[in-house]
């Protein structure tokens, strides 16, 4: 099999080929190795120091790490015809090594094969493209003048066109099935939207676009940017989470027309959905990582209106002020909360693990809130028992570190390395004084 997928390549005229996986961010790392040692490759033969990543818990003496390539997960870079990527497991001392992402969610896809189910997973990819300026700024590649609400603008839609087609004709050569894309809220500020699929493959397409789209805007003078919030008074970039079980036949088990809730959503999906709230605030450790990922969960950015950005740990019908949201079709949950800075594999883990616990204990997640959340007081939310999101990464991660849930997911050393680099990242914001501060403070008294 490993043999024929190299033959198949060599013949297609591929000259090198990537093991990659991911650091605990998400991004792609690798080694490339010509063709002619790319049978090796598959085999195991490319090995790493994992001190040298990120969020990796070896020490620099420790034995190496090695890149599995997984044959079915191969793209040949439609931008480069002649390398071929692969996303990798990693092992080490002849075995899986517990602290990799992709390792973290097969753990977890494997518990919901045993339990009968499959999950599958659409990622709706939002991100801006700018252009560097001088003096160290950006700015989007339509000049037009700032509109306050630039959502589903066919003039800047048609302005990115070049780089936008380029994107798409490249992931549809992928067989990824782009359906739509538009203009969003934010200036510069775009979204593909394409096919579902099993929670591995999504991981491993939503990583690779990241840097693909990175490679193509590039081609055109710019960059794409997965910043969760790069611009304070307009919106964010989400990465929701369209999430559904199916069975062994691949039928979906969460569409339920008859749902007396009115959410077309089945009892199994209510019970998953009820997991995920039971666990929310540690999962937004994971599915909104960064310190500026909290800036974009609010409920108002000065000049775009609502962020559509939840705030609240509840979950409701079509209405997209829910942080856990049913689509008016039914049949999937949609995670609102997560960004575009998340790492897919281990968001998808802390989902599916609180999901599967959710079926187990036959949770309930309640009534559907089909309000308009943002403008809910607090004496209603309390009446409601809806709390808040965590307000700051920093307080994320105390809730992720006191769920116990989420070190059972991450394993005792990813879940050790994630804390401690998390806290880091948050003293590092902390030692920073910003622009704003100087700005209003300095000269006040
Ligand atoms: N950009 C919004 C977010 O930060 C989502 C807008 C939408 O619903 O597409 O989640
Ligand atoms: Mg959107
Ligand atoms: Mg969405």
């Amino acid at each position: 099999m490993t043999d024929m997928t190299i033959e198949a390549l060599k013949a297609q005229g591929v000259r090198y080929c990537i093991a990659s996986y991911v650091d605990m961010h998400g991004v792609s790392k690798s080694k490339m190795v010509p063709i002619a040692h790319g049978a090796d490759m598959m085999g195991g033969s490319e090995m790493f120091t994992g001190a040298a990543l990120d969020g990796v818990p070896q020490e620099v003496h420790d034995e190496e790490v090695a890149t599995h390539p997984d044959p079915d997960s191969c793209i040949v870079l439609p931008w480069q015809r002649d390398v071929a990527w692969f996303a990798s497991d990693l092992w080490c001392g002849g075995e899986k090594f517990a602290a990799c992402s992709r390792n973290i969610l097969g753990r977890q896809t494997a518990a919901a094969a045993k339990m009968g189910y499959r999950m599958n997973l659409g990622l709706e990819a939002e991100f801006f493209v700018f252009q560097d300026t001088e003096g160290g700024g950006f700015a989007p590649l339509s000049d037009l003048p700032h509109l306050d609400k630039p959502a589903y603008d066919t003039v800047r839609l048609l302005d990115n066109l070049p780089w936008l087609s380029e994107l798409v004709e490249a992931m549809n050569s992928l067989g990824w099935d782009v359906y739509s894309f538009d203009h969003e809220d934010g200036i510069g500020q775009f979204e593909l939207d394409f096919a579902y699929s099993d929670a591995m493959t999504s991981a491993d397409r939503f990583t690779f676009l990241r840097f693909m789209a990175n490679a193509i805007a590039r081609r055109h003078g710019a960059f794409a940017s997965f910043m969760p919030k790069p611009m304070g008074e307009r919106t964010g970039s989400g990465a929701h989470f369209n999430m559904s079980l199916a069975d062994g036949s691949g039928a979906n088990l969460f569409r339920d027309p008859e749902d007396p809730r009115g959410c077309k959503l089945s009892e199994l999906g209510y019970q998953f959905t009820a997991g995920i709230l039971r666990h929310l605030p540690a999962i937004m450790a994971v599915v909104a990582p960064s310190v500026n990922s909290y800036k974009r969960l609010v409920k108002q950015g000065s000049m775009s209106g609502f962020t559509w950005a939840p705030i609240y740990a509840c979950y409701g019908n079509n209405n997209r002020t829910n942080a856990l949201r049913v689509p008016l079709a039914g049949g999937r949950v949609e995670l609102r909360a997560a960004d575009s800075a998340v790492n897919p594999y281990l968001g998808a883990a802390m989902v599916l693990a609180a999901g599967l616990e959710g079926i187990r204990e036959r949770l309930d997640p309640g009534e559907p809130n089909t309000d308009n959340m943002y403008l809910l007081d607090e004496a209603e939310l309390e009446r409601r028992g809806i709390t808040t999101l965590p307000r700051t990464l920093e307080e994320a991660v105390s809730a992720f570190e006191a769920d116990p849930l989420a070190k059972e997911v991450f394993g005792e050393e990813m879940f050790a390395s994630w804390v401690s680099f998390k806290r880091q990242e948050w003293m590092s914001y902390l030692d920073h004084v910003s622009d704003w501060e100087v700005k209003r403070y300095l000269k006040q008294f």
